[in-house]
């Protein structure tokens, strides 16, 4: 064999080499999955608090600031299990796809700290979200594509958590409010659906939604949802309504009704307060974040603004959930 021809089949079979070893690289990275894929089981305690944030996906420092905080709000409370996504996951038009760059951008790397990353994050679906693609929504949920922390099992869900003395601690009805089709027929069907007696009837019911029913905000004149809607949820005796849409945190309580806590102060620019009666207890246009905890004495709320006022407290006592007495 000539020298040359040597040279050729070394070179050839280097290059062979590194070849194989990009390949084989490559086959590892692209095989990994992201530390601590969350699993899908849930422990049922008795006591159980979640955080609660909407309007939160502009991708912006806000929502990175929010983030921030409620990774400390989890860390300093074990009870923490979960995390609400009140709608508007994806400004200004939703995703495209299970792969589109805000999945990472908008969701996985702004709750990427440790004390959130075992949390699921179960979410409703808000007006910006469907500019874009639901479905992508869907599917990245029912795929348990990234962390499988994106909890979306379908545009509305009811769901069960904790329990008490053998009932479930706490029932949430996650209601699709993008849905006018019919006065909100598909909402009113799955609260009633949620609520209506059965063997395992829970100690408390939560409805769950995108918009408000009633706010003190830029929406404070949008009634059609209040019309449609709060009839059957006092029919229900749902004692507590969270919802995002309007950029602050409110909390409203009147006699007779649920206590509505709006928490849309996740990351997106903010909205002033348009008017106030006696029920509003209280109004921040304000990032922050919502904090629920679950007993079966009582539902306690925080709102906690990043401003650096001190979070609102209000409480629900068990005795006078269905009375309406705050
Ligand atoms: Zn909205």
């Amino acid at each position: 064999m000539r020298a040359s021809t040597l040279l050729i089949a070394r070179r050839l079979a280097i290059a062979l080499l590194a070849f194989f070893l990009l390949l084989v690289g490559a086959f590892v990275y692209l095989g990994q999955t992201p530390p601590g894929k969350l699993s899908n089981d849930f422990e049922q305690p008795e006591r159980i608090s979640f955080l609660a944030i909407g309007d939160q996906g502009s991708g912006q420092l806000p929502q990175r600031r929010v983030a921030a905080a409620m990774a400390d709000a989890a860390e300093a409370d074990p009870n923490v299990r979960f995390c609400l996504l009140l709608g508007d996951n994806f400004y200004g038009h939703g995703v495209t796809s299970v792969t589109d760059w805000q999945w990472r951008w908008k969701f996985e790397s702004v709750y990427s700290a440790v004390a959130l990353w075992t949390l699921p994050f179960y979410s409703v679906l808000g007006n910006h979200d469907y500019l874009g693609n639901v479905q992508a929504q869907l599917d990245y949920s029912q795929q348990g594509q990234g962390s499988n922390r994106f909890r979306l099992p379908a545009r509305q869900y009811i769901r069960d958590f904790g329990q008490a003395a053998g009932r479930p601690l706490v029932r949430i009805a996650f209601i699709d409010t993008n849905d006018t089709a019919n006065d909100f027929a598909a909402a009113r069907a799955l609260i009633k659906q949620a609520f209506s007696a059965t063997p395992s009837e829970p100690l408390w019911r939560i409805v769950v939604a995108h918009h408000p029913i009633r706010t003190f905000g830029r929406y404070r004149d949008d009634t059609e949802l209040r019309k449609a809607l709060l009839p059957d949820l006092i029919a229900a005796k749902v004692q507590l309504y969270l919802s995002g849409h309007d950029h602050n945190l409110q909390l409203i309580a009147a006699p007779n009704e649920p206590v509505f806590a709006i928490s849309g102060g996740g990351g997106a620019g903010l909205y002033p307060k348009t008017g106030a009666d006696t029920s509003l207890r209280y109004f921040n246009a304000a990032h922050g974040y919502l904090k629920v905890d679950v007993s079966a004495s009582g539902i306690h709320l925080g709102l906690h603004p990043l401003s650096g006022e001190p979070a609102y407290d209000f409480a629900i006592p068990r005795a006078d959930a269905h009375a309406g007495n705050y």
